[in-house]
């Protein structure tokens, strides 16, 4: 068989006519298979979908955890906090009502160097008024001082960071206690009263008030908000403005809870001073120091 010759063109052709049917034996086998995967057998493929589905309903929670939540934060199921600062404890005294008009003077974030301006103009005066004290870096002798002269002291904080100090019940606790672990050393009074800082219900603890306010109040502190501010934190309020902004706010209340702030920079408010206590004074008010008897004044729960 020679290259060329007809029987090299037939073998040629043969081979041709081969490799075309098996060219179309494996089209029609893979064309088949298609076929038979696709329409013929769904239920192979389907069945692959059936644990995928199970697999979702499994992360599903079921309904009775969702109820069994809120139970634990329920008010008076406080039994963490029972271990922790055992001495933190104050034995509670029965409240007294006010018989004659009161008004309560009071500073926060003491001692500075104001401190002993006001003390001067309340010793003029003849009265006593209440100190709710920062204890981190204060001076000692200040606190005595304010004891001494017959004043009230009371916690405020010992680092006054809200967003330390309410970042959970514990860390408020912790704050509490060096605060009152200060006053204690420096003047031997066991501070029974406090102001939370930013006020009991604030935009820093609002998913811990409620749980700390129970807590506090279980350990038998009481606490003071007001219901009169000097409003001596807003910048530029001069002497006179301060002292119309606590007048207009007295509105007929028997008992007067005045905020006011004892830092360096509120020169203004101990200007103020002398001019509130003469004009509530003579509107019929006796001025006095709390004690943890005192009714106190509280801010509402927000709804
Ligand atoms: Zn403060």
């Amino acid at each position: 068989m020679y290259i060329g010759s007809v029987r090299f063109y037939k073998h040629v052709i043969y081979l041709g006519l081969a490799l075309t049917l098996a060219g179309l034996v494996l089209g029609l086998y893979t064309l088949a298979k298609v076929l038979l995967d696709e329409f013929i057998m769904p239920s192979a493929g389907a069945a692959e979908t059936v644990p995928l589905a199970a697999e979702v309903e499994v992360y599903l929670p079921p309904p009775e955890e969702a109820e069994e939540e809120p139970a634990e934060m329920l008010p008076g199921v406080i039994p963490l906090y029972q271990g922790v600062f055992p001495e933190l404890y104050r034995e509670p005294v029965p409240l007294k009502e006010q018989e004659e008009k009161t008004a309560y003077l009071t500073f926060d974030d003491g001692p500075s160097a104001r401190t002993l301006e006001i003390l001067d103009i309340l010793k003029e005066h003849e009265i006593k008024a209440t100190f709710f004290v920062v204890t981190k870096n204060c001076d000692p002798a200040i606190l005595q001082r304010i004891v001494e002269e017959g004043h009230a002291i009371g916690i405020h904080s010992h680092s006054h960071r809200y967003k330390e100090i309410y970042r959970s019940v514990g860390d408020f606790l912790a704050d509490f206690q060096a605060a009152y672990e200060v006053i204690y050393e420096a003047t031997a009074v066991e501070p029974a009263i406090f102001r939370f800082p930013g006020g009991s219900v604030n935009t820093y603890n609002r998913g811990i008030y409620q749980e700390l306010i129970a807590e506090m109040l279980r350990r038998g502190f009481v606490y003071y908000d007001w219901n009169i501010s000097t409003l001596d934190t807003v910048p530029g309020m001069t002497p006179e403005q301060i002292v119309r902004q606590v007048l207009s706010s007295i509105n007929g209340q028997d008992t007067l809870f005045i905020l006011a702030h004892d830092s360096l920079d509120k020169v203004n408010t101990v200007k103020a001073l002398p001019e509130i206590i003469n004009t509530i004074k003579a509107r019929g008010y006796v001025f006095d120091k709390i004690e943890n008897s005192v009714k106190p004044v509280v801010f509402a729960y927000p709804d």
